[in-house]
């Protein structure tokens, strides 16, 4: 690993500064949606109703530093709850470094673009009902949200050595 890497290969989750941590986040508002969990299974089931706080558009959470106080159950990401939760899209930058694998093309960090999250199909931009208008959500169970799109393929493997330290 040479110093002149960027930060997230050079560093573990645990290690990053606050404004690191935040700049993971690509805005693909995946985690925002909906999910519900099968009685029998404990199988995860995702919905494309997204959280009331939820922007269809950008992806982004509308009072991202009151979400806790307006929406209790929202959680906020911390390196434990990332190694310990298992929601978190295949496409999430913090599941994928957990993995012990790289940024993928369309990662703003590398594409240096806000937009290429939503050109490779990863972000919820006009594809999510809206909590108010959804009903049931039962009625709204999908799979594309624990997908990976053709358009951001491949997703980067595993490095070798990775000790997927958090
Ligand atoms: S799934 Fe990950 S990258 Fe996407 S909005 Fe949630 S925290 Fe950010």
């Amino acid at each position: 690993m040479a110093a002149s890497d960027p930060f997230w290969r050079r560093k573990t989750l645990g290690a990053m500064t606050r404004a690191e941590w935040e700049s993971l986040c690509d805005g693909c508002g995946r985690c925002c949606l909906h999910k519900l969990r099968e009685e029998e299974t404990e199988a995860l089931l995702w919905t494309h109703v997204g959280c009331r706080l939820l922007d269809g558009q950008t992806g982004r959470c509308t009072d991202y530093a009151n979400r806790k106080s307006r929406v209790p159950d929202c959680v906020k990401l911390t390196p434990a709850k990332v190694a310990a939760i298992d929601w978190l899209p295949p496409t999430c930058a913090y599941r994928l470094l957990a993995e012990g694998r790289d940024l993928p093309w369309w990662h703003p960090l590398v594409s240096g673009d806000a937009e290429t999250v939503h050109k490779a199909g990863v972000s919820i931009r006009g594809r999510i009902v809206a909590e108010r208008d959804a009903g049931a959500l039962e009625d709204h169970v999908v799979a594309w949200p624990g997908r990976v799109p053709k358009a951001a393929k491949p997703i980067p493997p595993v490095r070798r050595g990775s000790d997927t330290e958090l």
